[in-house]
């Protein structure tokens, strides 16, 4: 089947991008984050597995992502729009056996940047809703547009654990871009401007 990965630092709108790209081109989005995040609020045995790992800032392991991504892939599907997977090597090689990988979009963006904008991410508890001070700011301060609640920050959206993220992000991807890019795979593209100028610059280095 193929596919297409998104590789990226948290807060570079990588999850906005791919799951602009899976309309565009009708393919599953599958986003781990959002995957963990199911789990986790149907409290399922994977779902209490992957809770604990998060709260202690660490990474899931590369066979409890598999397991998930097994469980959410719908059989007749075009094509899969990755995103938040490959973290790891052990993760990439069992992608290229198992998909075939037309393009890796790596998002680039400084981390001095991508800490604002995640500093500056809020949520909806009561309807999900989610919004950003900067990019996507509420009607009235504080409270969701949709059900009045107060907006939240995720739990794991504190300033040290997002630095513990980069960290880990940076450790693990600079040996995927190498992966990725000794394949002819690896389309580097700014994540700096809007949400359509993005949009516009990963649809030229796919050449869609
Ligand atoms: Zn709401």
């Amino acid at each position: 089947m193929e596919s297409i990965v998104f590789l990226g630092i948290q807060g570079s709108g990588k999850g906005t991008q791919a799951k602009l790209l899976s309309k565009v081109l009708n393919f599953q989005h599958v986003n781990i984050g959002d995957l963990f995040r199911f789990h986790i609020a149907r409290q399922t045995e994977l779902g209490t597995k992957v809770k604990a790992v998060i709260a202690r800032g660490e990474l899931v392991s590369d066979d409890l992502v598999f397991e998930l991504i097994q469980a959410s892939i719908s059989a007749d599907v075009k094509g899969i729009v990755f995103d938040g997977f490959p973290r790891t090597m052990l993760q990439a090689k069992y992608l290229t056996e198992h998909y075939t990988v037309r393009h890796v979009v790596f998002l680039k963006l400084d981390e001095s940047e991508a800490m604002v904008r995640m500093c500056a991410r809020r949520n909806c508890p009561s309807c999900h809703t989610d919004y950003n001070l900067i990019s996507k700011p509420p009607l009235a301060e504080g409270v969701c547009d949709h059900c009045g609640t107060a907006l939240v920050q995720r739990e794991d959206d504190t300033e040290e654990a997002i630095r513990q993220r980069f960290k880990e992000f940076y450790n693990q991807t600079l040996g995927l871009v190498t992966f990725f890019e000794e394949r002819g795979l690896l389309r580097e593209v700014s994540a700096s401007g809007t949400v359509e100028e993005i949009a516009t610059k990963i649809r030229e280095a796919i050449q869609i």
